[in-house]
């Protein structure tokens, strides 16, 4: 059975400064994921505060935040077969350091908190964070 699911990836600030979103969006292509829509944005930090609510109580939020909003972003909404998990296996670890061979996170994170890339962690979260940036 085919279960076609739709996931959000975010280009961070590090990779758009470098120019890497083209050659990001490519792999994403290469690898079969469709591309439904997308935009590049620069959020304010009180918007990046609303999108990372979640981490809202970990040591690492507030600069989390101001880094996810001291640049342009470009925010995807990513369409495949299982892109949810998909998604997040081609991006590879949260640390670059422990990320395989092959993942975009492997290939030009930076560090831990400058790692190229977001991808919604569940189904549940990728419906949330669609909204967030795509609601009409
Ligand atoms: N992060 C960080 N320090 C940490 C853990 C995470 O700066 O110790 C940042 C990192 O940029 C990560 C984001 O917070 O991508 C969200 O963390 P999460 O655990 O959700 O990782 P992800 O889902 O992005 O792999
Ligand atoms: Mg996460």
């Amino acid at each position: 059975m085919s279960n076609i699911e739709r996931t959000l990836s975010i280009i961070k600030p590090d990779a758009v400064e470098r120019n890497l979103d083209n050659e990001i969006k490519d792999i994403f292509k290469s690898q079969g994921f469709s591309i439904l829509k997308e935009k590049k944005i620069q959020l304010e930090k009180f918007e990046a505060e609303k999108f990372y609510k979640i981490h809202e109580t970990k040591p690492f939020y507030d600069d989390l935040c101001s880094y996810l909003a001291s640049g342009p972003i470009v925010v995807m909404v990513l369409e495949k077969e299982d892109a949810v998990l998909g998604n997040r296996e081609l991006m590879g670890a949260t640390n670059p350091k422990e990320a395989k061979e092959g993942t975009i996170r492997k290939k030009y994170g930076i560090s831990i908190d400058k790692n190229s890339v977001h991808g919604s962690d569940s189904l549940e979260n990728a419906k949330i964070e669609i909204d967030f940036f795509f609601k009409d």
